[in-house]
């Protein structure tokens, strides 16, 4: 038997219709009368919501950090959490959650649902109990999942390398690059060895997020003043979104305006816009110009992750070369380092 601490964000699990008959988040109390099974669980399972909770699309850092917090607050009382939140951003929050919680050695599942756990055919409690289940599991006395990670539809999945891939089917998340944690069939496997290992330093919170950075995503015909808020003083990131394995257009514009932000400290780093498959940065041409001026090469990492990756290294306030260092590193598992 686990202690565990099942913590409410919002999300359509607990929503209901207005009087419009759109989906809206309703109390926590709602959603638990609607899971009576939780008492079965094998586990002492207390609950807590969010002051307000939310559709996740309008999730923010402030929310981002109340969560930290909260596990925080409760680290060393219980031995494993789960967080209902919305799906929309639920790959975001779970990303953005692995950079903020520093040495983490318990198990932190997010999990939701695509109907509300009032529907008939809702996936929420199946979604909730076993979450709760892989947050109590425990192998040789020690959590078996002690990192982030996304619950959803019979699959465990890392949750830095998680994406939202359907807003209809109830198999809504992959990790395209990286394989389950752990599978729910009959008995629920886990892949010890894609697992993150314990760690042994003291667990804390970083919660300094930097919003100083924008998502540029590269597409045929795109303009040049697209760029231009690379020389708003206030942006020091710039996440290109880039074709295939890490190309872009070597338009002479395109090259100075990418020049010129580097040239002042800012950090771009490369993504790529295919759902498999990680940038290489000497495969084309068409790619080269771009490492070569200074840009990071991403590797395999979602949009998600090099997105909360961004806030966490620019909140940090490193040195160029250790900022840069970081990024091409795996900090928590969120992308497969180039040999
Ligand atoms: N809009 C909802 C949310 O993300 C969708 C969901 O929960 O599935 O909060």
């Amino acid at each position: 038997m686990s202690k565990l601490l099942l913590i409410y964000a919002g999300g359509t699990i607990g929503m209901m219709r207005n009087a419009g008959g759109r989906l809206e988040p309703f109390d926590f109390d709602y959603l638990l009368d609607h899971i009576p099974e939780l008492k079965l669980l094998p586990h002492q399972i207390k609950t807590l919501s969010v002051e307000n909770p939310i559709d996740s699309s309008d999730i923010d850092f402030g929310i981002w950090s109340d969560l930290a917090q909260i596990i925080f607050d409760n680290y060393y009382d219980f031995e494993g959490f789960v967080i209902l939140h919305g799906t929309d951003t639920m790959a975001y929050t779970a990303s953005a959650l692995s950079f903020m919680l520093e040495n983490l050695s318990k198990p932190v599942v997010l999990t939701g649902s695509q109907l509300p756990i009032g529907d008939l055919r809702t996936d929420a409690k199946e979604n909730i109990i076993t979450s709760l289940e892989i947050a109590g599991k425990k192998i040789n006395g020690k959590p078996a999942v002690p990192e982030v990670s996304v619950y959803f539809e019979y699959k465990l999945l890392r949750g830095n390398r998680t994406t939202k891939i359907s807003s209809e089917h109830f198999n809504a998340f992959d990790s395209p690059n990286y394989p389950p944690l752990a599978e729910a069939g009959v008995e629920i496997y886990f892949n010890e060895e894609l697992i993150r290992p314990h760690h042994k330093d003291i667990f804390k919170i970083f919660t300094g997020l930097s919003d100083a950075f924008v998502v540029l995503k590269i597409f045929p015909g795109m303009n040049e003043t697209y760029f231009d808020i690379l020389e708003s003083g206030q942006i020091r990131g710039v996440i290109l979104e880039t074709y295939g394995s890490g190309n872009a257009p070597r338009f002479d514009w395109l090259q100075k305006k990418l020049k010129n932000a580097l040239d002042r400290g800012v950090k771009i780093l490369s993504i790529t816009q295919c759902m498999h498959g990680k940038i290489h940065p000497e495969r084309y041409e068409t790619g080269r110009h771009l490492y070569e001026l200074g840009i990071i090469p991403g590797s395999d990492m979602t949009l998600e992750a090099a997105v909360s990756k961004m806030a966490y290294l620019l909140g940090k306030n490193l040195t160029d070369k250790a900022m840069i260092t970081a990024f091409k590193q795996s900090l928590r598992g969120e992308l497969t380092e180039n040999d």
